[in-house]
């Protein structure tokens, strides 16, 4: 074969979607079909509620149906510095689109932009992350749920930076404690996806302009305890999946047998178009029972 053709092969094997490219090997059934959206950043602006429609109706049509939805965090455009009735304004939209648009379950993780960090509000009751939980009905930012077999740990990435003026990723030690004793607990045949909001791994830091002798990204673009977490995972080999978003990038990256999928954002570029070569997107991923999966990034 000559290069040429060769490479041409290659090429169309690499772009077949992985969900019919593994799929016709596989004989069994999916114990669970989740979609993750992340990074949906609502507003009523830049048509994002339409669009976000359409990405909710675009997840109920698949056949076979998605079961749960996980939503990665930045559920709406930005807490963080804004006024009470912005905020209200922004939970308000999101909470009656998803009761008029969707009809499957909905598990929700925090992210940087759903934390109200308004110098001001310091003495207010809603003051950080009690706001966002109480419009989710949630008592903690990080809790886990079993469903179809596998294990579900939703975490906390977002904390004050170390001089309170910014936000780093990290778990902290009550949180580093709690998800290694959920990891110790759980069975060893039991497969556990775990979904943060801010990558733990993620490969699309390095892509940057101008890169001169190194790379510069910051504590809050990644988990900045990722040596730990990476430790961590390689005591449970059934922790299987870890999923993020942020970066509004969509990779995936394995190490040591874990798969970290950063999966993009269903607002694209904040709702202006495609993050570099990312549309805007969500992923599909069906889960099997021995703790394999096949997944795809959509665009809606
Ligand atoms: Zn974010």
């Amino acid at each position: 074969m000559k290069r040429r053709s060769l490479l041409k092969g290659l090429g169309a094997a690499a772009l077949a979607p992985s969900l019919s490219f593994t799929s016709k090997f596989r004989t069994e059934k999916p114990v669970l079909r989740i979609a993750h959206i992340t990074d949906v950043h609502l507003k009523d602006d830049l048509g994002a509620p339409k669009k976000f429609e359409r990405c909710l109706h675009h997840i109920q049509q698949h056949s076979p149906k998605v079961d749960l939805i996980l939503n990665g965090g930045d559920i709406v455009f930005d807490m963080n510095k804004e006024k009470l009735n912005d905020i209200d304004a922004q939970w308000k939209l999101m909470e009656s689109i998803m009761k008029n648009e969707n009809d499957i379950p909905v598990k929700y993780c925090l992210g940087n932009h759903d934390v109200w960090w308004n110098e001001d509000s310091k003495d207010e009751v809603f003051y950080g992350k009690k706001y966002s939980l109480d419009r989710l009905e949630l008592e903690k930012p990080y809790y886990s749920f079993s469903q179809n077999g596998w294990k579900f740990i939703i975490l906390d990435s977002t904390h004050q930076d170390i001089d309170d003026t910014w936000y780093i990723g990290k778990l902290g030690n009550k949180q580093m404690e709690w998800l290694s004793s959920e990891l110790k607990n759980t069975p060893e045949k039991t497969p556990i996806l775990i979904m943060s909001h801010i990558p733990i791994l993620t490969s699309v830091l390095m892509i940057q302009d101008n890169v001169i002798n190194r790379w510069e990204f910051l504590g809050g673009d990644m988990h900045t305890d990722c040596a730990q977490l990476t430790d961590l995972f390689y005591e449970y080999p059934n922790v299987k999946l870890c999923l993020s978003g942020h970066i509004h990038m969509r990779d995936k990256v394995v190490y040591n047998d874990v798969t970290y999928i950063c999966d993009g954002a269903v607002s694209g570029a904040w709702w202006n178009g495609i993050r570099r070569q990312t549309n805007p997107g969500y992923g599909l991923i069906d889960l099997y029972a021995d703790g394999s999966f096949n997944e795809s990034y959509i665009n809606y």
